[in-house]
């Protein structure tokens, strides 16, 4: 038997070697869920043996106990801002001046994206991270240590015991951030304007639970201090912090004249859409430290860098309309609908204005010349209106008093900015149920398009969820069209649909607040939807994961005698009701995989671990990390370890890769 202490050490690494995995490799071996379940239990552990505790244990990623304020933070060399430039120009001016000053026509630079985040100092003692704050006002920053433990790729530990102060961009990704907007409006919460803001939101938040959340993630870029410093320019630095385990940003480089730098420069203009973070220009920074040294600072930025920035990509347009759609939780959004343009490297031709209170802020009419952007590069929005462009025949816009689909009197719930039909007949939003009920992440049926849809509703072959069930052959041939193979492949897909594990059947719903991560944890924590549909808000608040607005939200919607109504329809009609694993697809009847659940381990010559797991999953398989007595079979690389000598202990079949390889299809 293991003790406390060794069973927390084994956790510990465990945890790292998983955030190692997903974090900087990008291949996971585990899911989230048994992620979220080892953690639970090394927390545990370490609450019953408080004197185990440790400031470099992964635990310390989830966020402790909320804050009351931040401490001050005096940095120790101040932390200065860019001097800037706008175009190149600006750019040789800048390298005419550094030649001068350094009296050498040789000087080389080093360039690097700049993050659209939000700027941190990271302190390390003998390898430990210790302190990490704000920017600031460049002198006196903000301790926001525990928030930024929760960013997996800031390591806790270094490679070595250095003791060195680092700085860098903490940023929210783009996906990250359009996932986080779409939750906050499913919510009625007010979404971030842009990444950058939902970065500095999330680690300003005095709950570091919400930090640990807000999936951030952080490039460092340069030394404020280091004792021992062994590096004599940027470049060196730069791969230094990287070995001590420091993400740096990949796309940096060593230019060697400004020629070169204003390549860089218009190269990334273009490429900048195609990156999955938002960078707002590019910082040029004098390669070598003497050249720097000799070059010194002004009192408010450094002599021997500047940072390029990019022309803000807004552009000119007509606002041509205003077209109302109603969601399936019955809110009324305004949408814009614009003389198609090109930004940001797409043409938009739509825009979200959110509700009403934002048209009256901004002024909004019919006919006016706008100026849009993208905010994260992503959503278009309208900036503002252009009103020295006015005809004098713009009307300023109303909401309508009523539905637009259903005429039913719109209400606004206390303490909302939306608009709402509450009526549960309303065709719109049984119709935006259905889609997103048949959507990818719920229950995937293809086939059944937006279009479709309507005109099921229109020919009222449906009125609800069940209906999809009952729909005959002859019915879909008589739909615009929908020919003899269209009609076959789509009640092929619908009836496949029956199979599908609860997850899917939960999410579809579209119970409020309960999205695809909560409708997993759902499904493998009741395995069956009576158990759910029993359960109080108290049990589902017991729940790892389950708030208790989403309790209570869950334990009201199936407490409607409608829904339980339709649960027991959907039941008739031979939909399953169980949790059957995490299976990302059904795979062929035929597979050796097929609701198996299997373990990988071990190096493959022939596939990455993620390659493999995917062809498991795709065959049907379910992929766990670790091996117990409900493991079917180990497939087992080179140099496997434990896993191999439990699979063993266990008496579970064990496959070399060879094996696996012969077992898959052509
Ligand atoms: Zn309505």
């Amino acid at each position: 038997m293991m003790n406390a202490a060794e069973k927390i050490e084994a956790l510990r690494e465990e945890l790292n070697r998983y955030n190692y995995e997903y974090h900087t490799l990008d291949e996971p071996s585990v899911s989230d869920y048994e992620y979220d379940m080892k953690m639970r239990e090394l927390i545990d552990l370490e609450e019953a043996n408080p004197e185990l505790q440790a400031p470099d244990s992964p635990s310390q990623r989830v966020g402790g106990a909320p804050l009351e304020g931040f401490q001050k933070v005096q940095h120790d060399i101040p932390m200065l801002s860019l001097g800037n430039a706008f175009d190149e120009q600006e750019l040789r001016d800048f390298d005419r001046r550094v030649r001068g000053g350094v009296d050498d026509e040789d000087v080389s630079y080093v360039c690097e994206l700049k993050i659209d985040g939000l700027a941190v100092s990271l302190k390390y003692e003998d390898g430990l991270f210790v302190r990490g704050a704000t920017r600031g006002d460049g002198t006196t920053g903000e301790d926001i240590t525990t928030n930024l433990r929760t960013i997996r790729s800031i390591p806790l530990r270094l490679n070595k015991p250095e003791t060195i102060e680092v700085r860098g961009e903490a940023f929210m990704p783009k996906k990250s951030f359009v996932a986080l907007n779409e939750a906050r409006e499913a919510k009625e919460e007010e979404p971030f304007a842009n990444p950058r803001n939902a970065a500095a939101g999330s680690l300003r938040q005095l709950d570091p639970k919400i930090a640990a959340k807000r999936n951030l993630d952080i490039f460092l870029y340069a030394v404020g201090q280091w004792e021992n410093d062994p590096t004599d320019s940027h470049s060196e630095r730069l791969e230094q912090i990287q070995e001590l385990g420091l993400k740096t940003n990949p796309e940096w480089k060593r230019c060697k004249d400004i020629d070169e730098v204003i390549e860089y420069v218009s190269g990334w203009v273009e490429r900048r859409p195609d990156l999955d973070y938002e960078i707002d220009g590019i910082v040029i920074k004098v390669d070598r430290t003497d050249q720097q040294e000799t070059l010194g600072f002004t009192a408010k930025s450094p002599r021997w860098a500047t940072a390029y920035k990019f022309p803000a990509e807004e552009v000119v347009t007509k606002l041509q309309d205003i077209e109302l759609s109603v969601g399936r939780t019955g809110v009324v959004t305004p949408t814009a609908i614009l003389e198609p343009v090109k930004v940001a490297g797409t043409t938009v031709g739509r825009a979200s204005l959110h509700n009403e209170d934002l048209i009256r802020e901004r002024d909004i009419r019919i006919g006016d010349t706008v100026v849009i952007k993208k905010a994260g590069d992503i959503i278009p929005e309208v900036v503002r209106v252009l009103e020295d462009q006015r005809s004098g025949e713009e009307e300023p816009y109303h909401m309508p008093e009523v539905c637009p689909e259903c005429e039913s009197k719109l209400v606004r719930l206390e303490e909302e900015v939306a608009l709402r039909c509450i009526n549960p007949n309303c065709p719109a939003q049984l119709r935006e149920g259905l889609i997103h009920f048949v959507s990818r992440n719920a229950m995937d049926i293809e086939g059944l398009g937006e279009k479709v849809i309507a005109q099921l509703f229109q020919e009222e072959l449906i009125h609800n969820i069940a209906d999809l069930y009952k729909l005959e052959r002859e019915e879909l041939l008589e739909l615009d069209r929908m020919g003899e193979k269209s009609v076959q492949n789509l009640l092929n897909a619908i009836e496949a649909s029956k199979e599908n594990s609860l997850e899917r059947l939960l999410f579809g719903l579209g119970v409020r607040y309960v999205g695809t991560k909560a409708a997993s944890t759902l499904a493998q924590h009741f395995e069956e939807i009576d158990a759910l549909v029993e359960a109080d808000a108290e049990t589902l608040e017991s729940i790892p994961e389950i708030g208790e607005k989403m309790a209570d939200s869950i334990a009201r919607y199936f407490d409607k005698p409608q829904v339980v109504e339709l649960i027991a329809e959907l039941k008739e009609l031979g939909l399953n009701m169980t949790y059957k694993g995490a299976k990302t697809s059904e795979g062929p009847a035929d597979s050796p995989f097929k609701d198996k659940t299997i373990v990988l381990t071990g190096k493959m010559e022939n596939f990455t671990r993620g390659g493999a797991k995917k062809i498991v999953q795709d065959l049907g398989g379910n992929v766990t990390g670790s091996v117990s007595k409900k493991t079917d079979l180990l497939i087992a690389g080179a140099d496997a370890g434990s896993k191999y000598t439990k699979a063993q202990d266990l008496g579970i079949e064990i496959w070399d890769e060879e094996q696996f390889k012969q077992a898959l299809p052509e």
